[in-house]
């Protein structure tokens, strides 16, 4: 589970201070689908970097697994992050000097894994998203819609227990839109992970069993 507890974020000058998450109280259960919607600046992206341990935050805590984040040395929160979380962005930020494969691998080579396990695992994820026939490409002949389904495959390879994801179909039209979401939701599920999605898209976002809107830095279920 993810709590925020009262979590506050703001950035200061010297003139002013700029509210960007204002105490929020959230529970994310194990297994669950959440959407969280709002307007770009809204703060979305800021959360889902505090939740996942990749940016502090002003005041309030985050327990992940019962775990405080402020009691994580970047060390513990990296070999965390490494174990239990997959994340998809908007951008993909995929490698482009490394082929199709490569970059699914990458996760579980970082992980230790066998080569040929690896090798294995990677294949599987790619036929799941049909990508299989494009094992040895390099990314820059992908399109929008393919690379975002080897993002897909690199997060869900070591099957994470959460999946942030985000706006990951904000790039792609509505075709490519729906067909990755529904990829990405159908190996959500088969996992059992806990699976974070921020998006703009109400047709994407009714698709989730539970919804919230950021609004002023104030977190509503919708
Ligand atoms: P969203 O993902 O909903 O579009 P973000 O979380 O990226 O929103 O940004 C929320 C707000 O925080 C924006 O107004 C953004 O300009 C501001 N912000 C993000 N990073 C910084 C920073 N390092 N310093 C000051 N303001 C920032
Ligand atoms: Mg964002």
């Amino acid at each position: 589970m993810i709590h925020c507890k009262n979590l506050f974020k703001s950035y200061k000058t010297s003139e002013f201070e700029e509210i960007i998450l204002n105490n929020i109280n959230l529970e994310i259960k194990d297994g669950s689908s959440v959407s969280i919607s709002g307007k770009s600046g809204s703060g979305k992206s800021t959360l889902f970097h505090i939740m996942s341990g990749l940016e502090k935050f002003t005041s309030g805590d985050v327990l992940i697994d019962g775990k405080n984040v402020k009691n994580l040395n970047d060390k513990d929160m990296s070999a965390f992050r490494k174990d239990h979380i997959g994340y998809i962005y908007q951008f993909h930020h995929l490698l482009y000097e490394f082929s199709v494969i490569e970059n699914v691998m990458m996760p579980l080579h970082i992980k230790g894994m066998n080569k040929d396990l690896a090798y294995e695992a990677s294949i599987e994820i790619l036929k799941r998203v049909a990508l299989e026939k494009r094992l040895d490409f390099n990314i820059n002949k992908l399109s929008g819609g393919e690379r975002q389904r080897v993002a897909i495959a690199r997060a869900l390879v070591g099957s994470p227990k959460y999946i942030f994801a985000d706006e990951p179909t904000g790039n792609l039209d509505k075709k490519n839109a729906l067909n990755v979401f529904s990829i990405m939701k159908e190996l959500v599920v088969e996992n059992n992970s806990t699976f974070l999605l921020a998006t703009h898209d109400y047709e994407i976002s009714n698709k989730m069993s539970q919804k919230y809107l950021l609004e002023n830095g104030e977190m509503k279920a919708i």
